[in-house]
């Protein structure tokens, strides 16, 4: 399964790609949303090992539907009016923050997600204690090496279209 690594790698790029170079929000605080977002799903590992100590007892459930992801962007992409040391970011950025994860899980695993819940419901079958989950995530980083390289290859061509672009651009509204 992709990990949190691999899901914040993924989330940089479409950060990346959405933002066009112009994000006024501040750097580091946008990193935290993309961290927290992006690996926002798997929050149902962490439920089912406090609940029942097993990882995979909820895993894959309504945290990896659209559902969700339309939910959670929406509410998001409007915290910052309660709390003004909240970056402002936009619903679109959030839903495709969150639906990376989902995307990235049903497409890169052989387990799928249950992404029209609660019309459909996969959860993931056998055990995954504390142990289990806490060496995926801190010694099973390296197999998420694929998402982190596409999502470099993607941010540096994105920078290079974007770069070559803003000459033509410019060009463009001289002649106008
Ligand atoms: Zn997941």
């Amino acid at each position: 399964m992709p990990l949190p690594l691999g899901h914040t790698a993924a989330g940089l790029a479409i950060h990346d790609i959405h933002s066009k170079g112009n994000s006024t929000a501040s750097l580091w605080k946008t990193f935290a949303f993309i961290i927290v977002l992006t690996n926002l799903p798997d929050m149902d590992v962490l439920i089912g090992l406090i609940l029942h100590g097993n990882g995979n007892f909820f895993h894959r459930g309504p945290t990896h539907s659209f559902l969700f992801a339309l939910l959670i962007a929406l509410l998001a992409s409007n915290v910052w009016r309660c709390w003004s040391k909240i970056p402002k970011l936009n619903f679109l950025f959030c839903f495709l923050l969150l639906i990376s994860h989902v995307v990235a899980d049903a497409v890169l695993t052989s387990s799928p997600v249950s992404f029209w819940w609660p019309l459909e419901l996969n959860l993931s079958t056998g055990y995954s204690g504390w142990r289990e989950v806490i060496q995926s995530v801190f010694f099973g980083a390296f197999r998420d090496l694929g998402i982190i390289v596409v999502s470099g290859m993607i941010i540096f061509l994105n920078r290079l279209v974007r770069h070559k672009s803003i000459p033509l651009i410019r060009t463009r509204l001289v002649k106008n």
